[in-house]
């Protein structure tokens, strides 16, 4: 910098030619003397004698006249030149300006940017008045440096208690701000004043001043100690990198500035959202099978995630649930539960689910929707499996006085009925209630339910749990049938099938040895229910009642020459003897019961084969000893269902219940 500074240089008469000036009408020697001084103002009207290069400059004119004379009046011509001497011809007037009422003039329109370093002048000459005589004042220098007013900008982020958080890490939530200090500098001269003005602020994302805007705050004053401050950001709790570029606005004397690029970066705090599916007795049952109609929930626990500062608070705010049909939380939302608050221990419940009777997979989604201090978060998916509640269906075909014949056979012209008992299965949670509504009962013409349809009985309520389809009476010539019912389900339990039941009406008899083959022939002959028995010492005892009886049926050969061969089973389990055929008395009738034809025992004398000659309709009948099972190991069961069949068929059936009597 130049420190030399020239005496103000005193004022020449001869200079007046130098400069131009048209001398006033005055007599000199007959008027008074004026006096002008003048001195160079920067733009902010203080007196300067070096500024920096870009200052703005003009003069300020002072006229004095006489002591307690007249304010001199009239104009004054400025000079201006672009040495420091105020010599040669200038290189701008001013043309005349006019005094103001105190002799001043402060030459504002006449004001020059010193873009050069150097030395310039500035000379002013007063051009007299009726009073006073014109006086030309002092050379002004001016000496240019080739600095310019620089300035300093010291910036800092600082947190909400100060602290300088400048390049650091910061956690999510802390409140930060920019604060510039503009200060004057090295080479601003003395005299001109500190800096003045504003700064703006940017906040960008990212930590180099050019990514997207995230906040601007124009036109920050400074303070008397060149303190400017940004308005406060709170930092997100999603974190990230961010960075302040502070920029001064400059003044009448000082350039605009921008401060260096500072970046900070925020730390995300974490959750953790730990969830359970419960039903209300609180177990978990996350990943598990329930049955359906349990009533189940979710629960989110949300806690601080590992690496959150301590000084951070617990998490606070909300929990959203949302229930999904399917296991992996993207199918239809069966509920929403949104906004459920954490307690003090962090837990957010759902509303409660009741299960649906017909079972499916399901998932819950719980979302914490954050707070100021933490980002919103999913937890894992969670699903559960809901097995459908299923009752349990039981079903009797039964005759008329109640007896199970379900699988059995029966007399042609039996009237069955069938029963379904539908009742809660175990393990069926209690909340559910016991199965109600209606059963359906068909009935088909053979014994796999799936033939020709018989009769159906739909919509058959269940009254104390059990429903009672229609009376069926089977048909004089037998056959062979099956129940099938149908639950038709409520609410709470799934439709289901009962089991098929199959029921055989036979046309075969057992009778006493009163009836023979006329009265079968004529339909007169009563059925034998049962022949009773006594046991001792595990033995069948002698004495069974009746001590004979007739197996009689009905058969029709298609093919000559046929064999028919009858045989007998029972129902026990520790295979129980067989009646044996009283006297080889096995007989095959015509039609009309006119003749017979004996067979041939088989089965060590339980049964008998009949080789028939012309296809036809025939009676068959067989004459057994009950005596002959006297002696053998007693039943088990005790009582025993015998059955005769030919090999016909079932239909050509008769059965017989063995019954231990007292
Ligand atoms: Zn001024």
């Amino acid at each position: 910098m130049i420190i030399h500074r020239l005496r103000q240089v005193g004022f020449g008469s001869a200079l007046a030619g130098c400069l131009g000036i048209v001398a006033s009408p005055a007599v000199a020697g007959s008027t008074p003397a004026s006096s002008t001084t003048s001195m160079i103002h920067n733009a902010a009207h203080t007196v300067v004698t070096s500024v920096n290069v870009g200052a703005t400059v003009h003069n300020l004119v002072i006229v004095a006249g006489a002591p307690g004379g007249p304010v001199p009046t009239g104009e004054v011509d400025i000079a201006w030149f672009v040495n420091g001497q105020c010599s040669g011809p200038p290189v701008a007037s001013s043309g005349p300006l006019a005094l103001d009422p105190t002799g001043q003039f402060d030459a504002t329109t006449f004001a020059f940017t010193v873009n050069s370093a150097g030395f310039n002048s500035f000379q002013a000459q007063y051009l007299g008045d009726f009073t006073y005589a014109p006086s030309v004042g002092p050379c002004e220098t001016l000496e240019v440096d080739a600095e310019t007013n620089d300035v300093g900008v010291v910036t800092h982020v600082k947190d909400a208690g100060g602290t300088d958080v400048t390049g650091t890490t910061v956690t999510a939530g802390t409140v930060v701000h920019d604060e510039a200090t503009v200060t004057r500098g090295p080479n601003t001269p003395a005299e001109v004043p500190d800096p003045t003005g504003t700064v703006t602020f940017t906040l960008f994302q990212g930590g180099s001043c050019n990514g997207s805007l995230v906040a601007t705050d124009p036109n920050a004053p400074i303070n008397a100690a060149g303190l400017a401050t940004s308005v406060s950001f709170t930092t997100p709790t999603a974190g990230g990198t961010f960075s302040y570029l502070a920029n001064y606005s400059g003044d009448a004397n000082y350039p605009q500035h921008e401060a260096d690029c500072e970046s900070f970066t925020v730390a995300a705090n974490t959750v953790t959202v730990v969830t359970h599916v419960r039903d209300t007795g609180g177990n978990e049952i996350t990943g598990a099978t329930v049955p359906a109609g349990t009533v189940t929930h979710d629960e989110a626990t949300v806690a601080k995630g590992a690496g959150t500062p301590a000084a951070v608070p617990n998490p606070t705010g909300t929990v959203s649930f949302t229930l999904f049909g399917g296991g992996t939380c993207n199918g239809t939302v069966i509920e929403t539960d949104p906004n459920e608050p954490l307690n003090a221990a962090g837990l957010a419940t759902s509303v409660t689910f009741t299960t649906p009777t017909a079972g499916g997979t399901f998932s819950y989604l719980a979302h914490y929707n954050g707070d100021a201090n933490f980002p919103q978060r999913d937890a894992d998916c969670e699903s559960i499996t809901v097995a459908a509640n299923i009752a349990t269906v039981t079903t009797h075909v039964r005759d008329a006085a109640g007896n199970d014949v379900t699988g059995e056979a029966v007399n042609a012209g039996t009237v069955l009925h069938d029963e379904a008992s539908v009742a809660r299965t175990a393990g069926t949670p209690a909340v559910v209630p016991d199965p109600t509504g209606t059963v359906d009962f068909t009935l088909y013409g053979n014994g796999t339910c799936d033939g020709t349809v018989i009769a159906t009985d739909p919509g058959k309520p269940l009254s104390g749990g059990t429903a009672t389809s229609a009376n069926f009476t089977t048909p004089a010539t037998g056959g062979v049938f099956s129940y099938r019912a149908h639950y038709s389900g409520d609410a709470h339990y799934v439709p289901q099938d009962g089991a098929c039941e199959p029921v055989t009406a036979q046309i075969g008899k057992i009778t006493l040895t009163d009836f023979e083959c006329p009265s079968i022939l004529a339909g007169t002959a009563p059925a034998l229910g049962q022949v009773t028995y006594s046991a001792v010492g595990g033995k069948i005892a002698q004495g069974l009642s009746p001590g004979a009886f007739y197996y009689w049926t009905k058969i029709t050969t298609t093919v000559p020459n046929q064999v028919v061969t009858v045989t007998q089973s029972n129902t026990s389990v520790n295979n129980a003897a067989l009646f044996g055929v009283l006297q080889g008395w096995d007989r095959v009738y015509t039609s009309t019961c006119g003749s017979w034809k004996a067979g041939t025992l088989i089965a060590n004398g339980s049964g008998a084969s009949f080789t028939i000659g012309a296809p036809g309709t025939y009676f068959v009948g067989i004459k057994y000893a009950t005596k002959s099972i006297a002696g053998t190991v007693a039943p088990v069961p005790a009582n025993l269902t015998y059955r005769f069949t030919t090999s016909l068929g079932g239909v050509t059936g008769g059965s017989v219940l063995l019954k231990k009597g007292n």
